[in-house]
C-alpha cells in the first residue's frame, strides 16, 4: 500500500484500501539533512530557555493533544486500521506520556562526589546530544513518537520524526497538534521511507529506532560507524506459557486478546502459546473458542477487536504462514474489502517452521505442548527473539522460579502480553532490542550524556 520506490508515499485505509488518505512526493534525503540543520539551530534555544519553560511547553503539549484527541483517535482508526477502543486507549497514552515527561526537566542531572584526593568536588552532569532522529513504525503512531520525542524534548534535545510511510497521516497531525506548544524547529516532522531515514542516521546526533529487526540492525550498524548513540526496538516472536494450575478460562481470555488484538500487529503480540502437561487439553479447547468469539471487522465499531492487517503483503505473509498447517481456529480470510484475516491458532507445527523462527505480526499462534516448566522455558528461549513472556499460574513461586530461565526482556504474570506501561523500562534481548532501554527514566538517560566536572578551590 506504500510506495517509495517511485518517490511518492501513500497512505490507504486498510479496512477499505480504495480510501487514500495521503499521497505526497517523498521528499529525499536532503530534505533530512535540511531537517536536521534546523533543529541544530533551534536546540540551544530550547535547552537555555531552561527547565521551567521546557516543563510547560510539554505540559502544554499535553493538554493540546488531549484536546484534539477525537480527531487524532478517528485518524488511526482509518490510517492505520487501529480498532476504535484500542486508538482512544493509545491518544490517552499520548497524553499521559507527554505529562509524565514533563516533569523531567525539573529532574536531577547529576550527582556531587567528593574527590580521592585533596580538597575539592566531583560533579557529574547529564547534557542533551543535540538532535535526536526518531525513525518510527506504523503501529503506534501516537504513542511512539511520543515515547521517543517527549524525553528527548525535556531533557533539552531537539527531535526530527521520520514516521512509517503508512502512518504519515498521523504523524503530520500530531506533530501539528504539539507544535502549538513547543518553539518552532524544535520537533519536525519528516515524510519518507528508507532514504529519508538513511539520511537522518547520518546527520542526527543520537537515534531512537522502532520497527523491523532487519531495518534496526541496519540502523545499528550506521550509527556505530558514526559513533553517535543508537537505541533499537525490534521484533518479538513472544510466548504465553501456561501452567496446569492455571485459571484456562481467564489465561485464554488473555491469550486470544494477545494474538489478535489489533490483528496481532503489536511487536507484544503472543506468536507461541506453550501448554504445560495436562494444561493442553483444556486451554485447546478454551483458546480456540477464545478466538473464535472474538469481534473482527471494521475498526471504526468500538466492539472491534481485531481489524484489518496493515496492506497486502502483509495479509498474504500471514496467509502463507499458517498454510497447510491444521487450524484449531481461523486459518481463513473473509470476503470483501479491506486486508482482514481470522485470528488463527494452528497445532502441530513442524521443527523449524517459519511460525517458530520469524516474526508473522498478524493474528497467527502456535499452541505447543510441554512436560514441564523447565521444557516450556527451553522452547521460549528457542527463537532468535527475546522481547516478553506471559507466565498464567496459580502458584506464584513457581512462575518466580521458572522466570529467571526465560532470556525475554519483559514478564507478564497472569497478563496479556501486550499492553505494558510507559513509565518503566522497555525492551527485550537477542534479536528484540539494540542498546540502551527505551521509556520511564531509562528515556532520559538514553537522550543525555553524563559530563564529569572537576572543581578544585584557587
Ligand atoms: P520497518 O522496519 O519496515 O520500518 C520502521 C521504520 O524504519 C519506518 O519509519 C521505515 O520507513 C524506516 N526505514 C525503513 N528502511 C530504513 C532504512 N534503510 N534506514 C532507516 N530507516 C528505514 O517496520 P514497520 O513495518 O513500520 O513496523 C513493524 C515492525 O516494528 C515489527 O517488526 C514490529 O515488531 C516492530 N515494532 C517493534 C516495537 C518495539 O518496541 N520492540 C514496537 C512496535 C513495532
Amino acid at each position: 500500500m506504500t510506495t517509495t520506490k517511485f518517490l511518492v508515499l501513500t497512505s490507504r485505509n486498510p479496512a477499505d484500501p480504495s480510501d487514500v488518505l495521503l499521497e505526497i512526493p517523498a521528499p529525499g534525503a536532503f530534505a533530512s539533512i535540511d531537517a536536521v540543520d534546523r533543529a541544530r539551530a533551534a536546540q540551544q534555544g530550547w535547552l537555555l530557555g531552561g527547565a521551567a519553560a521546557r516543563s510547560a511547553a510539554l505540559g502544554s503539549a499535553a493538554d493540546a493533544i488531549e484536546t484534539a484527541g477525537a480527531e487524532l483517535t478517528a485518524l488511526a482508526v482509518r490510517e492505520v486500521g487501529k480498532p476504535l477502543t484500542e486508538a482512544r486507549a493509545e491518544v490517552a497514552r499520548t497524553v499521559a506520556i507527554w505529562r509524565y515527561y514533563a516533569q523531567a526537566p525539573y529532574e536531577p542531572v547529576g550527582a556531587v562526589h567528593e574527590t580521592a584526593v585533596g580538597a575539592g568536588l566531583l560533579l557529574t552532569r547529564r547534557r542533551p546530544h543535540g538532535v535526536a532522529g526518531l525513525i518510527t513504525p506504523w503501529n503506534f503512531p501516537f504513542a511512539i513518537p511520543s515515547w521517543k520525542a517527549a524525553p528527548a524534548l525535556a531533557a533539552g534535545n531537539a527531535v526530527v520524526l521520520k514516521p512509517a510511510p503508512e502512518a504519515t497521516a498521523c504523524a503530520v497531525h500530531l506533530a501539528e497538534v504539539v507544535q502549538r506548544a513547543l518553539p518552532e524547529g524544535v520537533f519536525t516532522v519528516l515524510p519518507g521511507g528508507a532514504a529519508e531515514g538513511n539520511a537522518l542516521v547520518s546527520s542526527a546526533d543520537v537515534v531512537s529506532f522502532t520497527g523491523s529487526t532487519a531495518v534496526g540492525r541496519a540502523v545499528a550498524r550506521r550509527g556505530a560507524a558514526r559513533g553517535i548513540p543508537v537505541q533499537a526496538e525490534m521484533g518479538g516472536l513472544n510466548a504465553a506459557v501456561v501452567l496446569p494450575d492455571a485459571d484456562i478460562e481467564t489465561a485464554a481470555a488473555h491469550i486470544a486478546t494477545a494474538i489478535a488484538g489489533y490483528a496481532g500487529q503489536k511487536c507484544t503480540a503472543t506468536s507461541r502459546v506453550i501448554a504445560v502437561g495436562t494444561a493442553l487439553k483444556p486451554l485447546r479447547e478454551a483458546l480456540s473458542e477464545a478466538l473464535r468469539a472474538l469481534p473482527v471487522g471494521d475498526p471504526a465499531d468500538a466492539a472491534t477487536v481485531s481489524g484489518p492487517l496493515i496492506d497486502q503483503h502483509a495479509r498474504d505473509r500471514v496467509c502463507e504462514s499458517w498454510h497447510g498447517l491444521c487450524a484449531l481456529a481461523g486459518g481463513t480470510v473473509p470476503d470483501g474489502p479491506g486486508w482482514f484475516a481470522a485470528p488463527t491458532l494452528v497445532e502441530k507445527v513442524p521443527s523449524g517452521h517459519r511460525l517458530l523462527r520469524e516474526e508473522v505480526f498478524g493474528p497467527v499462534a502456535a499452541l505447543l505442548p510441554a512436560e514441564n516448566l523447565d521444557h516450556a522455558a527451553r522452547i521460549t528461549n528457542s527463537v532468535p527473539y527475546g522481547l516478553v513472556t506471559s507466565v498464567h499460574t496459580a502458584d506464584l513461586s513457581t512462575a518466580l522460579g521458572g522466570l529467571d530461565r526465560l532470556d525475554t526482556g519483559m514478564i507478564r504474570i497472569n497478563a496479556p502480553s501486550t499492553g505494558v506501561d510507559f513509565h518503566l523500562p522497555f525492551g527485550g534481548a537477542k534479536a528484540s532490542s539494540h542498546g540502551p532501554r527505551e521509556q520511564g527514566r531509562a528515556a532520559l538517560e538514553f537522550y543525555t550524556s553524563s559530563r564529569t566536572y572537576t572543581l578544585t578551590p584557587p
